[in-house]
């Protein structure tokens, strides 16, 4: 059994006290390509999304969530800890990753919360206002939002081979969804909400190759910043979390160059990269009521790599 799937199974102990550069392997990603959006089915190696090590200690009993991208990766981490820590949730992920999502459900089947599937493609300009619909109906209200969704193409030749087309979806997806999607939820949202958006590393320490992706990240940390002031009076949080490297699809659906594939993250102070459960306590302490007095902050969540 590799030490990956030991991990799977950790017991109360080893989760009370622990060494964080050995709690996951150092993987080497064997080369592999996924169409874009990437699948979690498919990924080798495997995730830890906290399907067998998230324990909750019902830190969000009550509460209604939307998430975005919440079908794989860092979004299907936080929904299977929200729905351990007692929220019903909604999940918006695309139609061709309706199989991711199922999994996901089925993770949280067992925790006796309401899990709603909700696909929809947030490209589309409509879509933010019938998604909030859906969650309201389904969830009997909303509470929590997290904008989590993304895209991420790398682009190896430089600013000539990044065409307009590119940096729009992007931007589009990125940042534009998030204002459509955020200002629906509004609406629904009464004081104690919690507005927690997904940001990255990128924002201060771009990639030569994802100019887009980093400045709609860079984009994202303003919004939040200034959202945050914006609501406080009402009594609505804002804030966001900056994951460094976590292996997810996003990474092999032409997220990284492929030759860099091999070394993921093993640049951050752990000399590893991240296992997406490992980011879900930073969203469930952002959503829940004890960070009342959080507004406005980037948690940044990635392995130790210097932050502003
Ligand atoms: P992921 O591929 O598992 O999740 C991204 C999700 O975005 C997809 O599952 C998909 O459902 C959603 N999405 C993309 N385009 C969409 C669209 N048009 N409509 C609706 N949904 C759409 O990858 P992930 O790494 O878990 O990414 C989640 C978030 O974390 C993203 O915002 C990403 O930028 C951010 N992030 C990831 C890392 C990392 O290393 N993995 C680092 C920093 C930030
Ligand atoms: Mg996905």
């Amino acid at each position: 059994m590799s030490s990956n799937q030991d991990a799977h199974n950790e017991t109360t102990d080893q989760l009370v006290f622990q060494n964080p550069v050995t709690r996951y392997e150092a993987i080497e990603p064997p080369k592999q390509d996924q169409p874009e959006p990437g699948l979690d089915k498919t990924l080798e190696p495997k995730t830890d999304r906290g399907e067998h090590s998230y324990r909750g200690t019902g830190r969000l009993e009550g509460r209604k969530a939307l998430i975005t991208g919440a079908d794989s990766g860092l979004g299907a981490a936080v929904a299977i800890a929200f729905a351990r820590e007692g929220a019903d949730i909604a999940l918006n992920y695309l139609p061709a990753e309706q199989e991711d999502a199922e999994w996901v459900r089925d993770a949280v089947a067992d925790t006796g919360r309401k899990v709603e599937l909700l696909p929809g493609d947030l490209a589309d300009r409509d879509a933010a206002a019938e998604l909030v619909d859906q969650a309201v109906t389904a969830l009997g209200g909303l509470n929590i939002l997290v904008n989590n969704a993304g895209r991420q193409i790398a682009v190896e030749d430089g600013l000539e081979a990044l065409t307009d087309e590119q940096v729009e979806d992007t931007f589009n997806v990125n940042v534009l969804s998030m204002f459509r999607l955020t200002r629906a939820a509004l609406k629904h949202m009464p004081a104690g909400s919690s507005i927690i958006n997904s940001t990255s590393i990128q924002a201060y320490k771009p990639s030569p190759t994802l100019l887009d992706y980093a400045s709609t990240k860079a984009a994202i940390n303003n919004f939040t910043k200034g959202l945050a002031e914006q609501l406080a009076p009402r009594g609505i949080r804002v804030n966001s979390v900056a994951p460094g490297p976590f292996w997810t699809p996003l990474q092999v659906s032409d997220g990284q160059p492929k030759e860099k594939l091999p070394n993921f993250g093993q640049d951050t102070g752990l000399g590893r990269a991240g296992q997406p459960t490992e980011v879900a306590p930073a969203y469930v302490f952002l959503a829940s009521a004890e960070s009342s007095y959080v507004i406005g902050e980037t948690l940044n969540v990635n392995g130790g790599m210097p932050t502003p």
